[in-house]
This record gives structure tokens, C-alpha cells and sequence, in this order.
């Protein structure tokens, strides 16, 4: 992976896991997004790492941002982008955040129901509203489920009822799921957005924007396609849905622009069996679900772990983390290969790991401490 990362932590002192971020991978990432689809523009969905410096290169190299409350907002804002480059794009705000950020001088929101859209409309009198429509998650390794969006039926009533309510019926937005290993699954949504476009624009209303969402992957242990593939599929989908009327396009991407470019160290605390005839052994490392792998849940996102016995031949072993909660169990109904001559003490590193990793670590459970992250 990145020397960088490996130069800083041969030179770091021990301390405990951490997550090392490098900033060039973060600006190819970020390049070949504004490569693959030159017309679109990036806004970054904070969520998947909000460290400073990260939102500091990103409002550098020109990118807009997907925020989800005040405090993402600020971030932004602190970084060095203008209230235009923000998106508010959780579905679920308060009035008075609404109001706050209305105040920062953000003008973009997101909504999915009629009681959301009368929010706006009260916090933030004549600005832009785009509707989130559901989708599925097929294909994807970290689907969003039904918790956002409204089918598309109530889609046109939601954004007609916005208009008429003085906001600006700006566009629609969807999610196709994280680490959407499918290019073509943007297709089905556009079909549904071009359909909305053309029944407001029968009745006066004429939309702009299309909001492609994030879902661009991470390369983990599976093969993902390159940015180019989506970037191809995305817009043959456009012209097939909107002919050669293209909208205003916006993509998300949070997992494929930071993803990449982290990695954590971490170190194998214990080895053991539980009984002799056990032929699984347990690996026990100083990083589990609670202090930045939480991505592991359910046994969706599989990380590529390396240690210095590679070489060796590998077997099953159930990994877990630290913590005294038995659910800090990594990979059980699919065990992890390691190799065989792995020891207690020895150090693992972990690949793909920039992304939804030191936020969602939690402040102090059983005493480890949250996450430690070096962006360098
Ligand atoms: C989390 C999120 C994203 C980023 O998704 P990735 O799969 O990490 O690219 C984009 N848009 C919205 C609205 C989100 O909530």
C-alpha cells in the first residue's frame, strides 16, 4: 500500500492501535472521481471521515460536501468551504438545526416526507429541497435499507407541495447502497427520476438536479470495478433515462474517496482454543467492534489483514476484539484464514480502513480508549 503509511509507523512511538490516513491517496481518489464523471460534481459525505485535515485538502482541491447535522456543518465550514459547497443531506433534521444551518448560509437540503418539506419551508424560507427516493441496496455490502427515501409516486406529490410552500423543487436524490459493487445499479433509480422529471415538468415544474449518492467501493478482500466503470454505466444510465436533456448531476462518495487511504496497526493480544480437539483457534487482537471496526458487523465488510508471517501457510481462526462484550466478535460464521505461525504480540495491519472506522469507535468501553488517528 502506501510507503508514506509504512515509513510513519516504522518511526511512531507504541501506543496502542491507530488509523494512518494518506492525504495523496485521498487526492488521487478525488481525482479520478472528477475524471470518471467530468460533469458531475463531488460533494464529499463527511460522515466517513471528518478529520480536519481530510476537509482541509478536499475544499482545497474544489470538492462540495454531504453533511448530516450542525456540527458536520461547522467542520466544513472550518476547513475552508463556503456555506454553497454544503449539502444538509440527512433526511432527518431538526427545525432548529434546519434553521442553524440555514443561518451558516446553507441553501440545499434534503427531505422524504411531507412533514420534513414544512420544516424547511418554516427554517428556511425559499431554498432548495431535492427528495430522497428509496432504493432497494441490491449488491450492496452495507445496504441503507427502507430507513431513507419515499417511493417515487410521493416523490412528485413531496416536491410539488414544496413549491407550493415557496422552496425551490431543486431535484432528487438516491442511495444505492454502501460498497455497491454493481455499476449498473444506478440504472433502475435513474429510470424512476426520469420518470418524476417529466411528470412535475407537465405541471410546471421544472427539476434540475440528480443526486447520484455515494456507494462507490472500497477494495477490501474481493475484486471491486474501477471509479471509471460507474462513471460509464452512470452516465450511459443518464442518457438512456434523460435522452439529451442531462440534469445537473452531484455524487456523494464518502467509502471511495477516504477508504483507500487508511490503515490500521493493531497487535494480536491472544491465541487460544477452547478445548484441545478445537480445530478453529481464536485470535484476539487490541482492535475489535467498539474501538473502529464496527464496519464489521454482521460479518459485512471483510478487511484484508497482513501480518509479517504471510508467507506461512494459513487456517481458520475465529478473530475478536478486546472488549468484554461477547458481540466483539469480528469473523465467527465465516472464519478469518491467518497464518499458522502467527504469535501473541505480533503486529497486524489492516487495509482499507480510512473510512467509517475512527468515528464510529466509541469513546471509552471497557477503558480502550477511542481510535487514535495520524493523517499525515
Ligand atoms: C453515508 C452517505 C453517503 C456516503 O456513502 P458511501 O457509500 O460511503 O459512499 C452519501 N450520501 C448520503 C446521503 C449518505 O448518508
Amino acid at each position: 500500500m502506501s510507503d508514506r503509511i509504512h515509513e510513519f509507523l516504522r518511526n511512531r512511538r507504541e501506543d496502542g492501535p491507530c488509523m494512518v490516513l494518506d492525504l495523496d491517496i485521498v487526492r488521487d481518489n478525488y481525482s479520478r472521481f472528477a475524471k470518471a464523471l467530468p460533469d458531475t460534481r463531488v460533494y464529499y459525505a463527511v460522515k466517513a471521515n471528518p478529520d480536519a485535515k481530510v476537509l482541509g485538502l478536499l475544499a482545497e482541491l474544489g470538492s462540495c460536501f454531504d453533511t448530516a447535522s450542525v456540527v458536520e456543518i461547522e467542520q466544513v465550514l472550518a476547513a475552508g468551504a463556503t456555506a454553497e459547497r454544503i449539502s444538509f443531506g440527512n433526511t432527518i433534521k431538526k427545525e432548529r438545526d434546519i434553521a442553524r444551518a440555514f443561518t451558516l448560509g446553507v441553501r440545499l437540503f434534503a427531505v422524504d416526507c411531507e412533514a420534513e418539506v414544512e420544516k424547511v419551508a418554516r427554517a428556511a424560507p425559499g431554498a432548495k429541497v431535492f427528495c430522497r427516493i428509496l432504493c432497494d441496496g441490491e449488491g450492496a455490502e452495507w445496504p441503507l435499507s427502507r430507513k431513507f427515501g419515499c417511493v417515487p409516486e410521493m416523490a412528485s406529490r413531496l416536491l410539488e407541495h414544496a413549491h407550493r410552500l415557496g422552496l425551490v423543487a431543486h431535484g432528487l436524490s438516491f442511495h444505492v447502497g454502501s460498497q455497491q459493487r454493481n455499476p449498473h445499479m444506478w440504472d433502475g433509480a435513474l429510470q424512476a427520476c426520469g420518470a418524476i422529471f417529466k411528470e412535475l415538468a407537465e405541471r410546471g415544474i421544472n427539476l434540475q438536479m440528480v443526486n447520484l449518492g455515494g456507494g462507490f467501493p472500497t477494495r477490501y478482500l474481493k475484486d471491486v470495478p474501477a471509479v471509471k466503470a460507474y462513471g460509464q454505466a452512470i452516465f450511459r444510465a443518464l442518457r438512456k433515462h434523460f435522452g439529451n436533456r442531462i440534469p445537473e448531476t452531484i455524487i456523494e462518495p464518502g467509502r471511495g474517496m477516504v477508504g483507500s487511504a487508511g490503515m490500521i496497526e493493531a497487535e494480536v493480544v491472544l491465541i487460544s482454543k477452547k478445548s484441545d480437539a478445537d480445530k478453529v483457534k481464536w485470535v484476539y487482537l487490541d482492535i475489535g467492534k467498539f474501538n473502529g471496526l464496527a464496519e464489521t458487523m454482521d460479518e459485512m465488510i471483510r478487511y484484508p489483514i497482513r501480518t509479517a508471517f504471510d508467507h506461512d501457510a494459513k487456517e481458520p481462526c475465529v478473530l475478536a476484539g478486546p472488549s468484554c462484550d461477547s458481540v466483539d466478535v469480528l469473523y465467527e460464521k465465516d472464519p478469518y484464514w491467518l497464518p499458522v505461525s502467527l504469535e501473541i504480540g505480533a503486529k497486524v495491519l489492516i487495509e482499507g480502513c480510512g473510512a467509517y472506522t475512527t468515528t464510529y469507535s466509541c469513546v471509552g468501553f471497557n477503558g480502550f480508549p477511542p481510535l487514535k488517528s495520524y493523517v499525515i
